[in-house]
């Protein structure tokens, strides 16, 4: 059995202390396969330390997270173009629009969004896409870049079937973490009606840890948990979802 965590963000402080085993741990469990998301530039460093560390576990993407588009945007933006001229990363992200924490970035938020589209189709990559409280903005942007060359994941999906079918009319598919385990997550409620090539499994460490876990920090490993969740839920076995979901990260990321 191979499990892929596809949004991990393993560089983070929360990992300072005991960052290895923690990789290791999760690796014993066969969960083998990391994709970790980029925040800011001030990040990049860590994140190419940790490839360095686990080459043939670590896939890093790049981008700039819309929470982190602030007035600096534009040297943020150029920074995640220079990288990509620089070398190879498996997707653009996280990107997207969060409007819970921050409402009066909305313009720019967008802005940043559809420009980090057109260099992941400039690239041929996946998008992988962070959305809270900003389905209808997020949905706008998609529709305008709806064609061929878009296709990616939206992670922590949190929405409704209507939701899900929107997203994955523009050839998203959906990152399910820990928020299926919580008992008000709702996702768990309709996800037996989606077919699960459209699902990824993913742990967004270190938030939003699984239930028994929840409120504490969140690692790789527990994306067991995670497993576990789906397979009562769509009632088929941990290493047939395992099989599947890993499938399906390799058809986005492309290894
Ligand atoms: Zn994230």
């Amino acid at each position: 059995m191979i499990l892929t965590d596809t949004h991990t963000h393993l560089y983070s402080e929360d990992f300072d202390e005991d960052r290895k085993e923690m990789i290791e741990r999760a690796i014993q469990s066969n969960v083998t396969r990391f994709f970790i998301p980029a925040i800011d530039s001030t990040y990049t460093a860590s994140m190419l330390e940790l490839e360095k560390e686990f080459p043939n576990n670590i896939f890093l993407m790049m981008g700039l997270h819309p929470t982190h588009v602030k007035d600096n945007y534009k040297e943020e933006l150029k920074h995640v173009e220079d990288m990509f001229a620089k070398r190879p990363f498996y997707a653009v992200g996280e990107i997207g629009i969060d409007l819970y924490w921050d409402q009066s970035t909305l313009q720019i938020q967008q802005e940043a969004f559809r420009y980090q589209i057109k260099l992941a189709k400039k690239y041929k990559l996946p998008i992988v896409i962070h959305c809270r409280e900003a389905f209808n903005e997020v949905f706008e942007v998609l529709e305008e870049e709806k064609d061929s060359d878009l296709f990616g994941i939206f992670h922590c999906f949190t929405g409704s079937i209507e939701q899900a079918h929107q997203a994955m009319s523009y050839n998203m598919k959906l990152g399910i973490g820990g928020v299926v385990t919580f008992k008000n997550g709702k996702i768990d409620q309709f996800l037996n009606q989606i077919d699960l090539k459209h699902i990824v499994l993913e742990t967004d460490a270190p938030y939003l840890a699984p239930a028994p876990y929840r409120g504490k920090r969140n690692e790789s490993l527990y994306i067991l948990k995670v497993l576990e969740k789906l397979s009562e839920i769509y009632n088929i076995s941990k290493e047939e979802i395992a099989r599947i979901t890993t499938q399906n990260s390799k058809q986005i990321f492309k290894i």
